[in-house]
């Protein structure tokens, strides 16, 4: 058969979806892998982008598979959040309940009722807070090393995300596909990671190599009680570093900051430092001490009669003019 189209429909779904009964509340939960950053739209998106932009031959049909596989899934959890409102979705186009019987149903619980009136109870593009989907979800670098990366930790976390679904409903039908989508996820991770492993070099990412002395370095700056040692901070692969004052700065500098300005920079800096410097000598009064009140703690010459003792004083001449 002669393909004659980019993209194609075909009527049927990647997997059947049995919904037992209409429930919006769930409808509103599940909306989390419709549009939500772990959801199949950012998934789509995110292979997309990639596939167009990959120059391997290999990356690129894995890519362009995977990210048209999970359009189908978007279909597919799209037409459980549609099964699950169909319900309300008619009793409210149709006004067929009575008012309060209406209000009732559509403060089901969770996003349901912005589900119903204002996206009319078909899936819309949000997560399970009504929060719009936007293309920030989508962390592509255009590196093959990075970016293999970043799906491989995608697809754990859509898995992550399906197994949550799953363990609110009880739903047979629901569970199902649920499931089939969740086991996409795991099967796209390990795609992924022999995509990231078909690059014999593929640590560290990119071209430039770390440099030696300091790919070997462990430093232990966070110190005193619960300091453990690993195979990821000690062993033959690590040269941990526990004395910071003796090894820090890294390098063999002063550890401070310098540039060299031209003529013209040096004498803008020097008047901007000498127009803004700070007296240490001096203790001024300030408007916390003049606003000063219960609780303020210590404030200005407090015993030199600072401005509260100064209030003070007069609020306790006044109690005792009275
Ligand atoms: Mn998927
Ligand atoms: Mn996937």
């Amino acid at each position: 058969m002669e393909i004659t189209a980019m993209f194609m429909h075909n009527k049927r779904l990647q997997y059947t979806v049995r919904v037992a009964e209409p429930n919006p509340a769930l409808g509103s939960l599940i909306l989390e892998q419709f549009g939500g950053p772990d959801g199949e739209l950012a998934a789509a998106m995110r292979y997309f982008t990639q596939g167009l932009g990959e120059l391997d031959p290999g990356r690129k049909d894995m890519l362009l598979d995977i990210a048209t596989e999970e359009l189908s899934h978007l279909e597919v959890i799209g037409s459980v959040v549609a099964m699950l409102n169909k319900g309300a979705k008619a009793q409210l186009s149709e006004a067929a309940m009575e008012e309060a019987e209406l209000y009732l149903s559509l403060n089901a619980g969770g996003n349901s009722h912005t589900q119903s009136i204002l996206y009319g109870g078909g899936p819309a593009l949000t997560n399970s807070s009504g929060v719009p989907w936007t293309a920030a979800y989508i962390d592509s670098r255009g590196d093959p090393t990075c970016d293999l990366r970043s799906n491989i930790a995608a697809e754990s976390r859509a898995k992550i995300i399906y197994e949550r679904l799953i363990a609110i409903t009880d739903d047979p039908g629901i569970k199902d596909a649920l499931g089939f989508l969740m086991t996409r996820e795991i099967a796209h991770q390990k795609s992924f990671e022999k995509a990231l492993y078909a690059i014999a070099d593929n640590f560290p990412p990119g071209k430039l190599p770390g440099i030696e002395k300091y790919a070997n370095m462990y430093v232990n700056t966070s110190q005193g009680e619960g300091d453990m040692e690993g195979p990821w901070n000690s062993g033959e692969q690590w040269e941990r570093v526990d004395d910071l004052e003796q090894v820090l700065p890294a390098d063999d500098g002063d550890g401070t900051a310098t540039v060299e300005l031209g003529e013209d920079d040096r004498a803008v800096a020097t008047a901007l430092t000498a127009r803004t410097a700070s007296d240490p000598n001096g203790n001024p009064t300030t408007g916390v001490d003049l606003g000063a009140g219960p609780g303020a703690g210590r404030t200005t010459d407090e015993d030199m009669g600072g401005a509260a003792d100064i209030k003070e004083a007069s609020r306790m001449a006044d109690e005792m003019t009275v």
